[in-house]
């Protein structure tokens, strides 16, 4: 687990300044992954208080900039953020109560990226979404 020293060492590798609001997104992020703005607002805000939303839409943006955080939508559903960067993993979402995990590619270590036919383009990132029902949904119908 990244400690508060790990997250700071993080923004300073992409020379942004270390604050609080920063760092507590950060360390948010890191411990909910695929957490939509609403959740990380509140766990912010429970973390070091007094941040108000734009705030905390800021860093956000800052540092899915960066690079530090990725920001997902399924369609259909609000912008989620998460701090497994770099890998270009794909996610799996449910149709019923919207969770999302990780899903490894199937492919090699940079996978994905050879389009049966390109069309000319250079591709440089693939993303897939698996669509379905989660454990808790698919048992829910099925009884
Ligand atoms: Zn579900
Ligand atoms: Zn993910």
């Amino acid at each position: 687990m990244p400690t508060t020293s790990d997250f700071e060492r993080m923004l300073r590798g992409v020379a942004l300044r270390v604050t609080r609001p920063r760092v507590a997104v950060l360390a948010a992020v890191n411990d909910h992954p695929h957490a939509d703005t609403d959740s990380i607002i509140g766990i912010v805000r429970k973390g070091i208080g007094g941040v108000s939303h734009q705030a905390v839409y800021d860093v956000l943006r800052a540092l899915t900039a960066a690079g530090l955080l990725r920001r997902i939508e399924p369609p259909g559903s609000v912008a989620r953020y998460e701090a497994r960067v770099g890998d270009n993993h794909h996610h799996v979402v449910c149709r019923s109560c919207g969770a999302v995990a990780d899903v490894d590619c199937a492919v090699g270590a940079t996978p994905c990226l050879t389009a049966s036919d390109a069309h000319g383009f250079v591709i440089d990132e693939a993303e897939v979404i698996y669509w379905g029902l989660c454990p808790g949904c698919s048992t829910a119908t099925s009884s």
